[in-house]
């Protein structure tokens, strides 16, 4: 888990437990991920920054300066980023106050903001094979290649990983939630379950409340959607027309296709005693890195924390990308034997790339499609999220939190940075900042706002 460390600025997720009084218990993650890749490369991204780039120079000698350039680049990007204190940059009076303090660093942020790694990689590094190594670094977080993830969200994570580094929580992912949870009600607030928004309620244009789909209705001053932005205007806002800033976004964006999940429990014994956490498998072929099904992840959070399972177990979660057009028009018969089927299949491949005998060796089995992904998140199509329909101009196509209708706000990865889980929190923190100033908690500048927030939709429009 990325934001979960103790030090910098970028430790979103231990900032935001703080913040409601909680602290969870962590173990560090040695390694972020094993990639295991076409001509048999295996590449072992160490936590330790110089473990790292010592092992990539020893698979591609020829290549140490651009290595050490391309990654260096990246430092760049994440320090500065790391120097600030992270606030909404929709918010004039923040963001001038940081240029003021922090100029250069404000700077080589506007640098970057359009750029992607793949262009700046090409800069330094001619050797396809390891430029395919950056895809696959880059994919991993964005489900798309380099030249179209932008370099701020790859510096994010290319460098938190050995900053910070990657953390378990003790317990489970699924701890986050509970401790912010509980944290927040300590605070004050009032949390819904099985709460089904279907309305953004709007009076003369403004969003004053949601209706839930059992009838209940709630007003507000602010309504902040963490659907994605296809959820939001496509279904719970309703208006004859789209915005102009959300038929840009769809213009810039498209929907990423969402995933195949295997949830399994396996005997110990078939995994190699020092077997990593975090894997990604992509067996022969550098042309299937986005293709559906063409490469697999797979975590096994029991090697970190075997409390999660039962003596001599291991979970494994494994997961491919996969579209919903797949799973459509199944009847329930087909549909299950489609997944066994598909599943069966992605078993049989770690088995042959990884662990002999996997498949004997599972004791539990659940498989999960897009319509799983879109039932249980409600997100369009089970979609990972927004994926640039061409080459974008980095970052600068991206929707910040403000939307066209005047109190509604949206947050979540189909906002500026994007996805992951520290994208996301970035995207949160940035939404309570700006909601705080348009209620009245923060200073604000109505005339300065406005010059703002027209400047950064026109640079919206020419993304
Ligand atoms: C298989 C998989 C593995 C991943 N691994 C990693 C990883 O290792 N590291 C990492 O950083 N990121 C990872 N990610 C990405 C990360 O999980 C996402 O980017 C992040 O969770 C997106 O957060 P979000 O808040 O935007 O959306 P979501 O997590 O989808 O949250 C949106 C919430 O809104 C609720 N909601 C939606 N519509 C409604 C409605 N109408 N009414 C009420 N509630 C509603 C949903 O129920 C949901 O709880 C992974 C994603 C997947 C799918």
């Amino acid at each position: 888990m990325f934001g979960f460390s103790d030090k910098g600025n970028l430790n979103l997720i231990t900032q935001a437990l703080e913040a409601v009084g909680r602290r969870m218990e962590v173990v560090p993650d040695p390694t972020t991920v094993h990639f295991h890749l076409p001509d048999d490369l295996s590449v072992l991204v160490h936590r330790e920054y110089s473990e790292f780039i010592a092992e990539l120079i020893s698979k591609f000698p020829h290549e140490k300066e651009g290595i050490n350039k391309f990654y260096g680049e990246c430092w760049k990007i994440f320090n500065a980023l790391n120097s600030l204190e992270l606030k909404s940059l929709e918010e004039p009076i923040y963001l001038f106050g940081q240029f003021l303090k922090k100029p250069l660093e404000c700077l080589t942020l506007a640098y970057y903001l359009p750029q992607n790694a793949g262009n700046i990689a090409r800069k330094f590094i001619k050797d396809p094979k390891l430029l395919n190594f950056i895809d696959a670094e880059c994919f991993i977080v964005s489900t798309v290649n380099a030249l179209q993830t932008p370099m701020i969200n790859a510096s994010m994570v290319l460098c938190d990983r050995h900053f910070g580094g990657i953390n378990y929580p003790v317990g489970g992912v699924g701890g986050i939630a509970k401790a912010l949870a509980n944290g927040l009600v300590d605070k004050g607030s009032l949390i819904l379950y099985k709460a089904n928004v279907t309305n953004v309620i709007l009076e003369q244009g403004k969003a004053v409340g949601v209706r839930l789909a059992d009838g209940r209705e709630f007003f507000s001053k602010t309504v902040i959607s963490n659907a994605t932005r296809w959820d939001t205007f496509g279904k719970l806002v309703k208006v004859d027309d789209l915005p102009e800033d959300e038929k840009n976004f769809q213009r810039i964006y498209v929907k990423a296709p969402s995933f195949l999940s295997i949830h399994m429990g396996v005997k110990a014994s078939v995994l190699p005693p020092d077997t990593d956490c975090h894997h990604f498998i992509l067996e022969d072929d550098w042309a299937k890195l986005e293709v559906p099904y063409g490469s697999i992840f797979l975590s096994i959070p029991t090697v970190l924390d075997s409390s999660l399972a039962p003596e001599g177990h291991h979970i494994l979660h494994i997961f491919t990308t996969s579209c919903i057009e797949d799973w459509k028009g199944l009847s329930v018969k087909d549909y299950e034997a489609k997944k066994e089927l598909v599943a069966d299949k992605i078993i049989k491949r770690l088995e042959s790339k990884l662990f002999p005998g996997l498949k004997s060796s599972i004791v539990f089995k659940e498989v999960g499609t897009p319509k799983t992904h879109r039932r249980f998140l409600a997100r369009n199509n089970g979609t990972y999220g927004p994926m640039p329909r061409n080459i974008p101009k980095g970052l600068l196509g991206m929707p910040f939190n403000t939307t066209a209708i005047d109190g509604l706000y949206c947050v979540g990865d189909s906002c500026f940075p994007g996805q992951g889980v520290i994208a996301v929190a970035f995207s949160g923190v940035m939404c309570a900042h700006r909601v705080a100033a348009d209620l009245g908690f923060e200073k604000r500048s109505p005339i300065l706002d406005t010059a703002l927030l027209g400047l950064l939709k026109w640079f919206r429009t020419i993304a």
